[in-house]
């Protein structure tokens, strides 16, 4: 893609306790210029219920900035919140919520050229940061686009905490499938004769390496919710740098892509999907998947398939079609035939646990 191309950064990072009270504040010390700016805050409606007076507060901090709760996170929605800033003169959008709310207004922000603060509410994976937005396009379809990171980002880490637990193990297997992820990349590199964009590959290793080797094992520490917060909004930016998302993504997205495509009844967060397909993709790029089995073991997350209503058969087939999701991506699984006996082996083993 355009590597060699130029790159934006956030401007503002924030990951503090009760950051979400003081947003005005750190608003005005980074970017002083878009306070008193015409506002609009994207959020979903059970998240304004949930969240009321936090809402309503980071409203009135921003000019009484009117509230938007969207209707789905789809691609149709992003534009009508973008006409919506383009006919009213909106020069900032707050996206307040998780995954679907950040993407929609993300890509809302990118098509109006709106400034965009993201306030995540949870840490479910890692396109708080990233320069792509997955929304709907038609039915149950859904497409990856790239658009702009946002200009700032403020992680509360006491909104994190009180997260329900699957979103932030979400995030964490968001984080861990880098080891995979930066194993293909480095395999597509040396059969098309490139080269990885070494600072992006480099941003994605300490992300990943930041969590597998974190000393905290308490997830719901302050400690783990920041260091969990920065290796995600780092991957992110590993993707702006590389200007694609091979830093974070090989063969263990393409079967989560396998999953959401062709099995949308198997109820599975995006994380916990590539986490799952981190210990195959381990195994068939010939490396030990030892250590990913005891991390996510030590944080309790079930990367057993069995748990989410996955047959082995249909194991088998998520990674047959995992082959063909997204054409041209070079990974472990373009080098390797579809082992059935292998997948066979390696589906017990997941199910066992060991
Ligand atoms: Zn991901």
């Amino acid at each position: 893609m355009n590597q060699h191309t130029r790159f934006n950064l956030p401007i503002c990072l924030a990951v503090e306790e009760d950051a979400f009270s003081h947003s005005d504040e750190i608003i005005r010390r980074y970017i002083p210029e878009i306070m008193g700016q015409k506002t609009i805050i994207v959020s979903e409606q059970f998240l304004i219920d949930i969240y009321k007076d936090k809402i309503l507060d980071i409203s009135q901090d921003f000019g009484d900035a009117e509230i938007v709760a969207m209707n789905s996170a789809s691609f149709d929605e992003a534009v009508s919140i973008a006409k919506k800033v383009c006919i009213d003169d909106v020069k900032v959008i707050i996206g307040i919520g998780g995954g679907r709310v950040l993407d929609t207004a993300k890509y809302a922000a990118h098509i109006s050229k709106a400034v965009y603060i993201c306030m995540p509410t949870s840490l479910s994976n890692d396109s708080l940061a990233s320069p792509f937005s997955v929304l709907e396009t038609e039915a149950s379809a859904r497409k990856t686009i790239a658009c702009k990171i946002p200009t700032a980002i403020i992680v509360d880490t006491n909104m994190i905490i009180n997260a329900p637990k699957g979103q932030t193990l979400s995030g964490i297997g968001d984080t861990i499938a880098k080891h995979t992820a930066l194993f293909d990349w480095k395999l597509s590199a040396a059969k098309t004769h490139t080269n990885v964009e070494d600072f992006a590959y480099a941003l994605a290793r300490m992300s990943y390496d930041s969590v597998y080797h974190c000393d905290e094992k308490d997830m719901t520490s302050r400690v783990f919710i920041r260091i969990l917060s920065r290796a995600l909004v780092m991957g992110g930016l590993a993707m702006e740098i590389a200007g694609s998302s091979r830093p974070c993504s090989g063969s263990e997205h393409l079967f989560a892509h396998a999953i959401e495509e062709y099995y949308p009844g198997v109820k599975i967060s995006h994380g916990l999907a590539v986490a799952m397909g981190s210990i195959p993709a381990c195994i068939m790029q010939g490396q030990s998947p030892e250590g990913l089995m005891s991390f996510f073991k030590t944080y309790g997350l079930d990367y057993s398939p069995a748990s989410y209503g996955i047959t082995e058969e249909m194991f088998d087939d998520m990674w047959y079609k995992a082959r063909f999701v997204r054409k041209g991506r070079i990974t472990i699984l373009s080098e390797i035939n579809h082992d059935k006996g292998q997948l066979h082996e390696i589906y017990s083993r997941m199910v066992e646990g060991k």
